[in-house]
C-alpha cells in the first residue's frame, strides 16, 4: 500500500462475494487533515458484493483511537465498533451523492475509501467525548477539573472588583 490512502480496487473483482481487510494506524490518522484523532488502531472488515452495475460494501470496524477528552484535554483511548453500509452505482450518469449511495463511472476501477472510513469512525464517538467513555479512566483529572472551574470563577463578573463595590452599595 503507497502512502496512507485506503484504496478498494474493484477492477478485478469478480461478480459475487469478496472478503477484505484494512487496517488503520497512526499513518492514517495523521495524513488525514483533522485534528479530532491523534492515532488510533482499527481492524476494518469488508464485505464487498459485486455486480455489473454495482458494488455493495458492509463495514466493520473495530478498535480504538486517542483522542483528547471534551472535558479535560486528557488524551485516551476509546473504543471504535460499528457497522456502516455504502453502495456504489458504477454509472457515467450524473447522480448527487447520498450519505450510504455514490456514483462511480464505469472507467473507474478503484474506490478511494479513505474519507468514509474516517467518517464511519468518527461518527461512531459518541457526541461529547468524556474521560467516563475511554478505555484507560473511569472519570476526569481532578486536578485540571478544579483548575477549570477556577478559571471560570476568575471570569465570573461577580468576583470583579467593580462589581463588588456595586454589592457594596446594595446592601447600605
Ligand atoms: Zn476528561
Amino acid at each position: 500500500m503507497s502512502g496512507s490512502a485506503v484504496k478498494l480496487v474493484f477492477g478485478s473483482l469478480k461478480d459475487g462475494f469478496h472478503d477484505l481487510d484494512y487496517h488503520l494506524t497512526t499513518d492514517f490518522f495523521e495524513e488525514i487533515d483533522q485534528s479530532l484523532i491523534l492515532n488510533g488502531d482499527v481492524q476494518v472488515l469488508l464485505k464487498v458484493e459485486r455486480s455489473e452495475r454495482q458494488l455493495s460494501l458492509d463495514f466493520k470496524l473495530e478498535g480504538w483511537v486517542e483522542k483528547s477528552c471534551d472535558i479535560c484535554l486528557s488524551r485516551l483511548e476509546y473504543p471504535i465498533k460499528t457497522q456502516q453500509f455504502l453502495h456504489v452505482k458504477i454509472t457515467d450518469k450524473e447522480m448527487d451523492d447520498e450519505v450510504d449511495l455514490i456514483a462511480i463511472g464505469s472507467n473507474e476501477y478503484e474506490l478511494d475509501l479513505t474519507s468514509h472510513l474516517f467518517d464511519y469512525v468518527a461518527l461512531a464517538l459518541p457526541m461529547k467525548v468524556e474521560c467516563k467513555d475511554s478505555l484507560n479512566r473511569e472519570a476526569c483529572d481532578e486536578e485540571v477539573l478544579s483548575m477549570l472551574s477556577a478559571e471560570e470563577e476568575e471570569n465570573d463578573n461577580s468576583n470583579h472588583p467593580e462589581w463588588k463595590k456595586l454589592k457594596e452599595i446594595f446592601k447600605n
